[in-house]
């Protein structure tokens, strides 16, 4: 699927891709719902009735990533809450022996995400995984998320890499055709972002079970 000897730029998206998308989705859909429903004293229905039009209003965009936007538009504590469940962050199998290898292998490996500082530091605590990467850009500090065709662009600035020969994997569909029209060449979508949930269709994409089907 991949020729290594083409890559030299590995960059890799967090959430879904190297660790289970379970944990930000249970968070969203059963935590924050319940914290919600006791603060407001509503039923946990109600709860969800309101809050998934909000988060699906803003999918896509800064502010849907944004700890500080949704702490203040709910009135919650969400980098706190986040902690209380974190016993839920797991690595995806075969990702700390994908990233020694790639990295033996001479490959630049940068983790690309769309997550906010307080989300990336809580997990790169529970997962001990931020020294294998020779760089952490985090797209607040770029200001666009990458479902923007120009967050590639502004990413040069920080992260100079050549688009013929850089591999992004990435469980997000709208993100993996961003990166397609910047004219990133080598793209892999993820089968099972979600350890709890059914296979995703990657539509036009390849896609990778684990990071064992790629290692260098
Ligand atoms: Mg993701």
């Amino acid at each position: 699927m991949i020729n290594w000897n083409n890559i030299s730029s590995v960059f890799l998206d967090m959430d879904g891709t190297l660790l289970d998308l379970h944990f930000d989705n249970h968070f969203w859909r059963e935590h924050v719902p319940m914290r919600y429903a006791q603060y407001k004293g509503l039923d946990i229905d109600a709860a969800r009735d309101h809050l998934f039009p909000l988060f699906q209003s803003v999918e896509g965009t800064m502010e849907w990533y944004c700890v500080d936007y949704w702490s203040q538009q709910l009135g919650l504590d969400i980098a706190e809450l986040k902690r209380e469940v974190d016993h839920l962050i797991s690595v995806h199998p075969h990702v700390t022996d994908f990233l020694s290898a790639a990295r033996k292998s001479g490959k630049r490996l940068v983790l690309v995400t769309n997550a906010h500082s307080k989300s990336l530091d809580l997990k790169m605590q529970s997962t001990q995984l931020a020294g294998y990467f020779d760089a952490i850009i985090c797209a607040h500090d770029i200001g666009l998320p990458k479902e923007e065709p120009t967050f590639w662009d502004k990413l040069q600035m920080t992260e100079a890499f050549d688009k013929s020969n850089t591999l992004l994997v990435d469980d997000s569909l709208p993100v993996l055709r961003s990166a397609k029209q910047y004219g990133i060449a080598h793209l892999l979508a993820v089968y099972k972002p979600d350890t709890q949930a059914p296979i995703k269709d990657v539509e036009e994409f390849n896609a990778i079970n684990h990071f064992k089907d790629i290692m260098p």
